[in-house]
């Protein structure tokens, strides 16, 4: 274990009483121009931008475009944008990997067999992400310990050994109706695919809405039969 991973349990010791805005400022302080913060949209990630863009915290937020979004995902993204006068910065995709992926699986390839499915998740979101994390040191999520067994095992600070980096969940102990009650009462804006059931929202083919009961990454990669683990798209496996 390295000091800056020490270092970071000890916050969450110390942090796991406090709000998010102070914890926000406090991150600002002590790595200035280090912090990113990813968005997708989601119920969580609309809290998060609410408290950065209204404390006008010097924290990027960036989206990983996948070209395979929603229209509603691009609604929501545009509204955020206008609402709060910032901008969210796209990360795109290399178009030669897309062009030589589509030639060897098909557009919809990733229906055929898992190792499609992940190369595509590679592709179009793993290799974007890890230039918009190169060079930082904080990565603020909207990852909540009731989104999956797997995620119930996470800290708000976490050391992220895959990209190097701090993950900064602070959301991790909030349950849903935390977060839409903060939704409710501070006027956030919200993917209208969540009034449809859709309380994971990731690329429009690979999504789908939840019924009641179900788990809340059900919708995701809905035809692979498979364990826990893998309804993630390995953004967030360490
Ligand atoms: S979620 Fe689906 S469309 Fe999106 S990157 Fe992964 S496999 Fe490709």
């Amino acid at each position: 274990m390295n000091s800056e991973q020490h270092h970071y349990e000890q916050w969450d010791l110390k942090h796991q009483d406090a709000d998010v805005t102070y914890l926000l400022k406090y991150l600002c302080e002590m790595y200035p121009g280090k912090i990113v913060f990813s968005t997708s949209f989601n119920i969580e990630d609309q809290v998060i931008t609410h408290f950065i863009a209204n404390n006008q915290f010097p924290i990027d937020i960036f989206t990983l475009d996948t070209g395979r979004l929603f229209q509603e995902t691009y609604n929501i993204w545009s509204e955020t944008e206008k609402k709060y006068g910032i901008k969210i910065m796209p990360f795109f995709p290399e178009s030669t990997d897309v062009e030589k992926m589509i030639m060897k699986q098909g557009i919809n390839g990733f229906y055929e067999s898992i190792e499609n499915r992940k190369e595509c998740c590679y592709v179009r979101k793993i290799k974007p992400l890890i230039r918009a994390l190169k060079d930082k040191k904080i990565w603020i999520t909207g990852l909540r310990a009731e989104h999956s067994e797997y995620r119930q095992s996470m800290n708000m600070f976490e050391w992220d050994d895959k990209y190097q980096i701090i993950k900064f969940n602070p959301l991790i102990h909030w349950t849903q109706q935390d977060v839409m009650e903060f939704i409710k009462k501070n006027n956030v804006p919200y993917n209208s695919l969540v009034d449809k059931g859709y309380w994971s929202i990731g690329c429009a083919p690979c999504t789908r809405a939840i019924k009641k009961g179900e788990p809340y990454r059900a919708g995701r990669w809905w035809w692979e039969n498979n364990d826990e683990g893998k309804k993630e798209c390995g953004l967030h496996l360490k």
